[in-house]
């Protein structure tokens, strides 16, 4: 594992659903093919040079340290922290990322911050013993293994993702689950009913269409395939009474629509 230093570590996202974020380690061993949108930044601001430095992670050695002094300057500001927009919390593999993360998460939730968790790892059933305010989360684009090994060859395998989190739901936390990037059928043809039902436990949908993938916008009728789907998720969380958010520019007319 190699290691670097940062000057800070929490920041204001500007992501639609998001407060505030912590960045604890730079790269993700991941590695998702869409391609991923953190390393497109992280290239952009000469941060890493290619996919291969991208998937050999690295930690940030001085998080503990920046978070105990930027608690007290942010604590009134704060609704929420996310872990992590620009990597993975709980990379499948890597114990040490995974034990600094739950240290960070545990030193907010002293602080009576909560935390959003979002991974394609698998959650650690300890997060049970921290804050139950806090909401746990997994990115579930599809069920066929065949496609997660193409496009986030080395995440967990989707049913370990789903089950981890429904025994999280099971030991009472509110969980969620972001459906996106969500390919088009010239990428993959599924069902996104066939999705829905897999995780029908969780509290809270986010739907989010892919972008930055030439196939997508190849495929000729992709506005209206992205408004059927999204459609299609809104109803099924109304039926079912649970909260949703459909990503900005994923459903046409309906920019951010959140319930
Ligand atoms: S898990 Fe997220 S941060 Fe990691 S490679 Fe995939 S898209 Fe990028």
């Amino acid at each position: 594992m190699e290691y670097i230093k940062r000057k800070s570590l929490l920041y204001k996202t500007e992501v639609d659903f998001g407060d505030y974020a912590a960045n604890h380690v730079l790269g993700c061993s991941h590695g998702c093919t869409y391609p991923c949108y953190a390393m497109m930044m992280a290239k952009r601001f000469g941060r890493v040079k290619t996919y291969d430095a991208w998937i050999q992670p690295k930690i940030v050695m001085n998080a503990e340290e920046l978070l105990r002094e930027e608690i007290p300057r942010y604590k009134n500001k704060i609704t929420s922290v996310h872990f992590c927009f620009t990597t993975d919390p709980f990379m499948y593999g890597y114990k040490e990322i995974a034990d600094l993360s739950m240290r960070l998460i545990a030193m907010l939730n002293d602080s009576h911050i909560k935390c959003t968790i979002l991974t394609k790892g698998c959650l650690p059933m300890e997060l049970a013993q921290l804050s139950s305010r806090n909401e746990c989360g997994i990115t579930l684009m599809s069920l066929n293994e065949d496609f997660r090994k193409d496009a986030e060859p080395f995440s967990a395998p989707y049913r370990e993702r789903i089950g981890n989190l429904y025994q999280l739901h099971k030991r009472g936390l509110k969980t969620w689950v972001s459906i996106e990037p969500y390919p088009t059928p010239n990428i993959l043809q599924q069902n996104i009913e066939d999705i829905l039902d897999a995780i029908s436990f969780a509290d809270k949908i986010i739907f989010g269409r892919m972008n930055y993938n030439a196939a997508v916008s190849e495929y000729k009728n992709h506005k209206e395939y992205f408004n059927q789907v999204s459609n299609k998720v809104i109803d099924f969380c109304r039926k079912h009474n649970k909260e949703y958010h459909i990503k900005k520019g994923t459903i046409e007319h309906f920019p951010g629509l959140c319930f």
